[in-house]
């Protein structure tokens, strides 16, 4: 029997769509090889033995800390223990919890580079170091809230989800 993989599109950043995605997520695991566990976090990593597309669970305490399972790239599963992929919903809310200070401050690029060893980007007007930079100071301070764990992988990043 063919698999249901390729129904599958990568998950939206909404509400609704990780809500349906949480409902189909016990079928969607049944058929598949576990390749890989995350226990601290509560991550599992899949195969499909069909068509070999990974997938990765991940859950929300905002939404009632259900696993829901979406697609990710092939990964070495030593790797992937390192550091497991980034959760579609964790990056919703972050995008949610940053959008008031994306709202409230404009970052203007002076004609200064960024100081920051290997940075390509310029600094902004007012800070000394690139809007990304500026964003993480502000991070490691706790003046805004911290990037969830996990890697990035296309669609999602590097830029904050509106
Ligand atoms: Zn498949
Ligand atoms: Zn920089």
């Amino acid at each position: 029997m063919d698999c249901t993989c390729s129904q599958f599109l990568p998950l939206a950043l909404d509400r609704r769509s990780i809500n349906k995605r949480i409902k189909a997520t016990a079928a969607i695991l049944k058929p598949l090889t576990l390749l890989a566990e995350h226990p601290a976090l509560r991550l599992k990593l899949f195969q499909c033995p069909h068509c070999a597309q990974y997938w990765q669970t991940g859950w929300e305490w905002n939404l009632g800390g259900t696993e829901y399972a979406y697609h990710v790239p092939i990964i070495e599963v030593g790797t992937w223990q390192q550091e497991p992929y980034l959760q579609p919903a964790a990056w919703m809310i972050y995008g949610a919890m940053m959008e008031p200070y994306y709202a409230k401050n404009t970052f203007e690029p002076s004609d200064k580079p960024c100081p920051v060893p290997g940075c390509p980007h310029r600094a902004i007007r007012f800070s000394g170091v690139c809007e990304q930079h500026h964003v993480e100071q502000l991070q490691q301070f706790g003046m805004l809230p911290k990037r969830p764990v996990g890697r990035l992988f296309p669609p999602y990043g590097p830029t904050v989800p509106a």
